[in-house]
């Protein structure tokens, strides 16, 4: 077995402003394990506000006790897993556990969808984000293109610092569009300004809200279950779900949890994430980070399984360099070949 590394500079289309900051490039890294025959595809996204660099990636993907983790049978998908080292970079671990899946899949012939007996017919229809925008003229023509475009949910990120301000955002986007819409606040509110706006938000007919208050902010989940009536918005977890063991302290304040594979390690962990969010009677969200069709296209094979998909990744980038998962007017189509089905667009 053989590990490569790929460097990926990708280019945002347009600066991705969120509660944390502006950026419009993102430096990810896919690995490339080959048994010689096949070769299979993961990708670690670095996310500069989980502090995470390439550097850290290819430390773990090229160290020598990875390398041997992987054993000589890719059948033994499983016990290559349990073999790998802890990671300090979740990205990275993540990577190789999406690379040794595709592996696994070309190997055995059938797509990942089809190994685990996901129908790709229940993908549901994924969201296509908007970011904030101070320019409102800009604002509003981004939302009606995404309106124009088939999307039938549109994401709302909000946060702005200020709850007049979101709210003002959400009735600009409402004013251009009848989809439906949702919101993130990516840990933007206090639990009273969450409590404040959620009616607002629901009377604006928006479905759902992510992550209102901070990843740590216990009390204020807690703050915000007691203060919501039954019948409120459904709250989904996204900063403060990371890995498996971050679900259960959810169960009871978050309606669902929005899982990708860069913040739990792979698809494994997912897997094991959706039993559990499930046993708790949770929705399951899967969403991705800025990513290539590697990472986007791993994600979608377990959209069968989620209630909501958040899959647009790969479409914030000018320049990807693999195909995979398309994307039409928010219908996700599975690659239908081994593996995760993803190539390389030819240079
Ligand atoms: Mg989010």
């Amino acid at each position: 077995m053989q590990i490569e590394i790929e460097r990926l500079a990708l280019q945002l289309e347009n600066p991705f402003t969120l509660s944390y900051g502006t950026s419009t490039l993102r430096e990810n890294v896919v690995v490339r394990i080959s048994d010689g025959h096949y070769t299979g595809l993961g990708e670690a996204a670095v996310v500069p506000y989980y502090h995470e660099t390439p550097e850290r990636v290819i430390r773990y993907a090229t160290d020598p006790a990875t390398l041997a983790a992987l054993g000589e049978n890719p059948l033994w998908l499983e016990d290559a897993l349990d073999r790998l080292p802890p990671a300090d970079s979740i990205p990275a671990r993540a990577a190789i556990d999406t690379a040794l899946h595709d592996l696994w899949g070309q190997q055995l012939g059938q797509p990942l969808y089809r190994l685990w007996g996901h129908n790709p017919a229940r993908c549901p229809h994924s969201s296509f984000t908007v970011a904030m925008s101070g320019d409102e003229a800009a604002y509003r023509a981004q939302v009606r293109a995404v309106s124009d475009a088939g999307y039938s949910l549109i994401k709302l990120k909000l946060g702005s610092g200020s709850v007049e301000r979101d709210l003002a955002l959400v009735q600009m986007a409402r004013a251009e569009t009848g989809a439906a819409l949702c919101v993130d606040a990516n840990g933007g509110w206090s639990a009273a300004d969450a409590l404040g706006i959620m009616p607002r938000l629901a009377a604006l007919g928006v479905r759902f809200v992510e992550q209102p208050v901070a990843r740590d902010d216990w009390d204020g989940w807690r703050a915000l279950r007691a203060g919501l009536p039954p019948d409120a918005l459904p709250i989904i977890a996204d900063e403060s779900v990371q890995g498996v063991a971050s679900v259960l302290p959810l169960a009871g304040l978050a309606d669902g949890v929005n899982i990708k594979l860069a913040k739990c390690g792979g698809l494994r962990a997912a897997r094991q994430m959706i039993a559990l969010a499930r046993a708790c009677g949770m929705q399951v969200m899967i969403g991705c980070m800025v990513e290539s069709s590697v990472a986007v296209t791993a994600a979608a094979h377990l959209a069968p399984l989620a209630d909501y998909a958040d899959l647009d990744g790969n479409l914030l980038v000018t320049n990807d360099p693999y195909r995979g998962v398309r994307l039409e007017a928010g219908r996700l189509i599975l690659p239908d070949a081994p593996g995760l089905g993803v190539s390389r667009h030819a240079a």
